[in-house]
């Protein structure tokens, strides 16, 4: 019997880990299908308190994962939970077809990339289509070529920046004429020789399904209806996320939009049962407020425990 299993192992899970496990509760961390969390797939993390210089994002998540285990927390890599039972304690989860029984459960699960819903899209996913530049970036099909980055938030900005190292010229196509993100992302991509926005245009088709790989996009003017064609190599699709708790749905309480609702503190409306991280967060999704909450999920359980005289 696990007295806590914490899923997923972004920020949130990682602090979670650490707390609990210098707790003495040993927690069980499965990494699910990203170890590491979206972070990992990040360049330089520049705002996280404590370094300066900024930190690489998959190193800092390596080293929250060593902080945790240095205090007991045993982390299955690439574990998966396939399905929950919270309805009763022990609560039981399967994982990778093996029964774990939990005393409590924090979900960290995180959110994932949200997709263009095109067909072209799916069908050109992983070649060409990727969302991720730091990951595929690199690829030679890109290289000298131009490129397509889709969105207008941070995420769309720090991918349009990093493949100008690659690229012979990023357009950054954008739905409406202004950018979400913060000013200093914006400022650098608005002050980039390499990067040309299209503003108030949509994709809505990538170019060419039946030649196996991404030649084109088609465009539409939103305000003016006109349509064109762009050459490009390569699209990076960066429209914000969705959350990952599609395990949960008709358990544990959600909005909408599938993020978890907690009660209080990180508290579900199931007893033992907390949240962490960008699963239950559309408002801020900052690395430092996942490690907060993370830490305060730990907390939370921490205490349930000590209540049921664990
Ligand atoms: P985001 O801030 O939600 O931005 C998503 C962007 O995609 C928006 O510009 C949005 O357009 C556009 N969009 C959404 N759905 C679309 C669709 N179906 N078709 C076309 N465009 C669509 O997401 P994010 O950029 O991933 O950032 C998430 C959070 O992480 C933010 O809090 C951000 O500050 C943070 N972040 C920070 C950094 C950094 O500090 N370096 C880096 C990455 C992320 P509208 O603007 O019209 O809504």
């Amino acid at each position: 019997m696990e007295k806590v299993v914490i899923i997923g192992t972004g920020c949130a899970g990682l602090t979670a880990a650490i707390y609990a496990a210098r707790s003495n509760l040993s927690p069980l961390v499965l990494t699910g299908t990203m170890p590491g969390g979206l972070l990992t797939t990040t360049s330089t993390v520049e705002n996280f308190p404590g370094f300066p210089e900024g930190v690489d994002g998959y190193e800092l998540m390596v080293r929250m994962q060593k902080q945790a285990e240095r205090f007991g927390a045993r982390v299955k890599t690439l574990q998966v939970v396939e399905s929950a039972d919270l309805a009763k304690r022990p609560f039981v989860l399967t994982v990778d077809g093996e029964r774990v029984e939990a005393q409590s459960v924090i979900i960290a699960t995180g959110a994932g990339h949200r997709h263009l819903g095109l067909e072209s899209e799916r069908l050109l996913e992983k070649k060409g289509v990727t969302y991720c530049a730091t990951c595929d970036g690199a690829w030679p099909v890109f290289r000298n070529q131009p490129l397509v980055v889709v969105g207008g938030g941070d995420s769309a900005c720090e991918e349009a920046l990093y493949l100008t190292r690659f690229g012979s010229k990023i357009f950054l196509i954008h739905r409406r004429d202004q950018l979400r993100a913060s000013k200093i992302m914006a400022e650098r991509v608005m002050n980039h020789a390499k990067i040309t926005p299209v503003w108030d245009s949509a994709v809505t088709e990538i170019l060419d399904p039946k030649k196996d790989t991404v030649s084109a996009v088609r465009l539409k003017n939103l305000k003016t209806g006109a349509e064109s064609v762009l050459p490009c190599a390569g699209v990076f699709v960066a429209i914000g996320h969705v959350p990952n708790t599609g395990l949960f749905k008709g358990i544990i309480d959600m909005d909408e939009n599938g993020y978890i609702k907690p009660k209080q503190g990180s508290a579900t409306n199931i007893p033992g049962v907390f949240v962490a991280g960008d699963c239950s967060d559309h408002r801020y999704r900052q690395a430092i407020t996942a490690a907060g909450s993370g830490c305060a999920a730990a907390i939370d359980a921490e205490r349930y425990l000590a209540g049921l005289g664990t």
